[in-house]
């Protein structure tokens, strides 16, 4: 089974450069044109649910702004 993630952007640091949005494999960021952050730039955020953890896009992110979370993989347990 895929390792599903997903990324929460803080706001209070984006500056909407859109450097994860370039650097995440699976294509799955963009610029929100709906919202702006309190410093006035358009925040990254999530457009798929397609998300695998991988990191990338918290590693290029110039401001620490993206903290990325993956599911637990399922323990099996047979008796
Ligand atoms: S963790 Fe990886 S797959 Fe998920 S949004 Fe970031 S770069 Fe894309
Ligand atoms: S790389 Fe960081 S600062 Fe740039 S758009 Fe993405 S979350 Fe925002």
């Amino acid at each position: 089974m895929a390792v599903t993630g997903w990324i929460v952007v803080d706001n209070n640091y984006c500056k909407g450069c859109s450097l994860c949005v370039e650097a995440c494999p699976q294509e799955v960021l963009a610029l929100d044109m709906e919202r702006l952050t309190p410093q006035g730039y358009h925040p990254a955020k999530m457009t798929q649910d397609k998300c695998t953890g991988c990191g990338i896009c918290a590693v290029v992110c110039p401001d620490a702004a993206i903290t990325v979370y993956r599911e637990k993989p399922e323990k099996v347990t047979r008796r």
